[in-house]
């Protein structure tokens, strides 16, 4: 390998951990050694110390096991005459380089003001964002796993103008790839550029500006470190199995974009570690022969108009995106835009005008496939600004097609919609409200474009299940008044057919494996009464996404014998969660929270767990970031019931399944719920009244403390005791 390269990044490493040693020592000088570092919000500690080394850094203090740690590593800049072409010097320069890039990042968190703002997006105060909390690198690190993003690119450094970031980052989010930015230079960085473009930055579009120093790069390989350690099974200081996750699984790479100085090389070097090569646009000395990474680590000059292919292919990295034949870019990355209203065209829909969509099942003569209609004034005829009501109809036909099977290819609606760039979608049935904003409309986007993002997505999707698909878009009040009433309908016999179905009315439910990629002992099994624990699957959906794909991660398990009915325990259910747990689970109890409950992935909606001094229950919402009255926050909750584990006391489990007849009915149901956060009380109030209602117990809604009343167990008992919650006069729990 080339020895230009290697010295510089060797260099660089030598600069940051010379920066990293003097910045700490000011720090500990100011501050004293005691004061506390974190990112926030996470249980990972310092991530990439904690993966790769299995540190805890609490304190400044700890920080200089770290330093130690870097200093061991870096290895002598290479003389003029002797040079040993070695990669591993340059690894580990790299290595040293993360390092000193989490000194000097973990130092900023004690600073005040904080440099970064927390939260998912910026905002106009801030443009940084520095390191994602747990509920962010959890919502989002799934994705790498469940394959809905391949991966990220590191964008270090700008592009030569901000029309060309603009398109870079288009190109890449079309590519369901997630843009980390950082290292700005010249007083620009590609982030800065997107802005000034108006362009949304943000968790929500895939668009992450961590920072504008050169070691905010950490915060993309931190996130990956934290992936592994989340979902890939990786213990903390099992450095082999972080950096090999990572290579095998999470397809990342860095591109450097405009100069690229010895920190910048180092950076790159400590990214090969985790199998990410760099493809720069200057022209910079390659490593081109495989070793570390798939193919090369080192690709230069590469331009910006072939860059992104060029990543791509020297990362391995497979895409199986189906073109949507639309006039704006398109893919999940859009999904999360929002429209301002002074930035909007056509608003369809919403609190004020008629709305629906509905998906229904015709016989194959009367579907024409590919035929798309607007009934009513196209984009067009009508001015900007303007508020229009909207109908979208849709019509499939196929010989494996079932009518159990038309509310969840509708219920995709939102989703394909939401992933045109420029078009925001939100909720469904009788309540969908869609913007179109005034850049897509000037690029040529028209309603008949709804029909056109469907048919594409639909067949890409769902194409084993059905042959054809014909949508018609209605845009007069008139003609959806007249259809609304049958759609109406139709969602009411579907409630109806959910709502009335119960658990021993079936003889089979479906289990879902589809986290056993992260959590290889985790199988939920999802019934009539108990969706899946991320709420995405319902018994229905398993049965639908197992005609999909017969081999897939949705298999039908009949029940056999009821060993327990109270508990939720049945022979042949019990057998198959012991052969699809590796053998790790003899008995399983989809009703209780205490006796062998089901196992917890990662990505469940809420936790619940016992709070013992009060006989009840508290349940938590995985966006509630307070601490909770069993002493943890949902983020070390989270830790502690998932990855796979039967944990008697705490269950994961979805929003939906609350209102379940058979929630923890073991140990009395819904009643002993004693806490919840006040985001998930309120959503679910008319529930929780009819819960009560039903129940004929008084005041029960109001008799469940939340985080205004009672943080700690012993305040939830004081706030129930006075209020004469229903679980104080309910059997032991014990
Ligand atoms: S939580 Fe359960 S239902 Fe949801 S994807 Fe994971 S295994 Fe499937």
């Amino acid at each position: 390998m080339s020895k230009i390269i290697a010295t510089k990044a060797i260099r660089g490493a030598h600069s940051l951990v010379s920066r990293a040693e003097n910045e700490l020592k000011l720090a500990i000088a100011n501050k004293g050694p005691e004061t506390k570092v974190e990112f926030p919000n996470t249980g990972y500690f310092l991530p990439i110390s904690h993966g790769i080394l299995g540190l805890k850094i609490e304190t400044l203090a700890g920080l200089q096991e770290l330093l130690q740690e870097a200093r061991n590593l870096l290895p002598p800049i290479p003389e003029k005459e002797k040079w040993l072409p070695f990669l591993g010097h340059t690894m580990d320069a790299g290595m040293a380089a993360l390092f000193a890039d989490e000194i000097i990042e973990a130092i900023k968190y004690t600073q005040n003001p904080l440099p970064y703002l927390t939260a998912a997006n910026p905002d106009d105060s801030n443009l940084w964002l520095g390191a994602a909390n747990d509920v962010i690198m959890r919502e989002r690190g799934i994705e790498f796993v469940d394959g809905t993003a391949p991966g990220f690119a590191a964008c270090v450094g700008y592009c030569p103008t901000n029309e060309l970031a603009v398109k870079l980052a288009r190109e890449l989010q079309e590519k369901n790839l997630y843009v980390f930015m950082s290292a700005g230079a010249d007083g620009k960085s590609m982030a800065s550029q997107l802005r000034e473009e108006g362009i949304q930055l943000g968790w929500d579009t895939r668009l992450v500006p961590f920072g504008d120093d050169v070691t905010a790069t950490i915060h993309s390989l931190g996130f990956a470190t934290r992936v592994a350690l989340s979902f890939g099974g990786a213990q903390p200081g099992d450095f082999q199995r972080v950096l090999r996750y990572n290579k095998n699984r999470v397809f990342a790479f860095v591109l450097a974009l405009g100069p690229v100085d010895d920190e910048k090389h180092a950076q790159a070097a400590g990214a090969i570690n985790f199998g990410f090569p760099t493809i720069s646009e200057t022209d910079i000395d390659q490593i081109l022969p495989s070793g570390i990474c798939t193919y090369e680590h080192v690709v230069s000059p590469v331009s910006l108009d072939k860059i992104v292919a060029k990543a791509i292919e020297v990362r391995g990295l497979k895409l199986n995106i189906t073109k949507v034949p639309i006039p704006v870019p398109y893919g999940p990355a859009f999904q999360g835009e929002r429209i301002r209203k002074e930035d909007m065209y056509v608003e369809l829909g919403g609190q004020e005008r008629l709305g629906f969509e509905y998906l229904t099942t015709k016989e194959l003569d009367e579907v024409e496939d590919g035929k798309i209609e607007v009934i009513g004034p196209e984009i067009d005829d009508i001015p900007s600004g303007s508020k229009i009501p909207i109908a979208i109809w849709v019509e499939v036909a196929g010989r494996e097609m079932q009518t159990d099977f038309e509310p969840i290819l509708e219920r995709y609606i939102h989703d394909f919609i939401n992933a045109a760039n420029g078009v925001f979608h939100m909720g469904q049935r009788d309540i969908n409200w869609i913007r179109i904003g005034k850049d897509t409309k000037d690029k040529g986007f028209k309603f008949r474009h709804f029909g056109s993002i469907l048919h594409a997505k639909l067949h890409g999707e769902f194409g084993k299940i059905f042959d054809k698909v014909q949508i018609r878009i209605y845009t007069l009040e008139k003609d959806i008044k007249a259809l609304i009433g049958k759609a109406r309908k139709v969602y009411l016999k579907r409630d109806a057919r959910l709502a009335d179905m119960t658990d021993e009315a079936v003889d089979t439910f479906y289990s879902c494996a589809l986290c056993q990629s992260f959590a290889p002992n985790h199988i939920c099994i999802i019934t009539p009464e108990r969706s899946g624990l991320c709420g995405a699957y319902n018994w229905l959906d398993g049965k639908a996404a197992h005609k999909i794909s017969p081999a897939g991660p949705n298999q039908p398990v009949k029940k056999g014998k009821v060993i327990d009915p109270n508990k939720g325990q049945w022979k042949d259910i019990n057998t198959f969660v012991y052969n699809n747990t590796h053998k790790t689970l003899e008995i399983f109890n989809a009703y209780s929270i205490i006796e062998d409950p089901m196992t917890s992935c990662g990505c469940f909606e809420c936790i619940s767990c016992i709070l013992p001094s009060t006989n009840g229950i508290m349940s938590v919402y995985r966006d509630y970031m307070g601490m909770t009255p069993v002493g943890m926050k949902f983020s070390t909750l989270a830790g502690t019931v998932g990855g796979g584990a039967q944990t008697p006391g705490f269950i994961g489990h979805s929003k939906q399944y609350i209102s379940s007849k058979k929630f923890i009915s073991a140990e009395g149901g819904a009643p002993r719920i004693v806490w919840m956060n006040r985001a998930l009380k309120e959503e679910l109030e008319p529930i929780l009244r009819e819960i009560g209602k039903s129940m004929g117990i008084d005041k029960y809604y109001e008799s469940i403390a939340d985080e205004t009343v009672a943080v700690t167990e012993e305040e939830v008992l004081e706030f129930i005791s006075q209020k004469k919650h229903h679980a104080l006069s309910m059997p032991p729990l014990f």
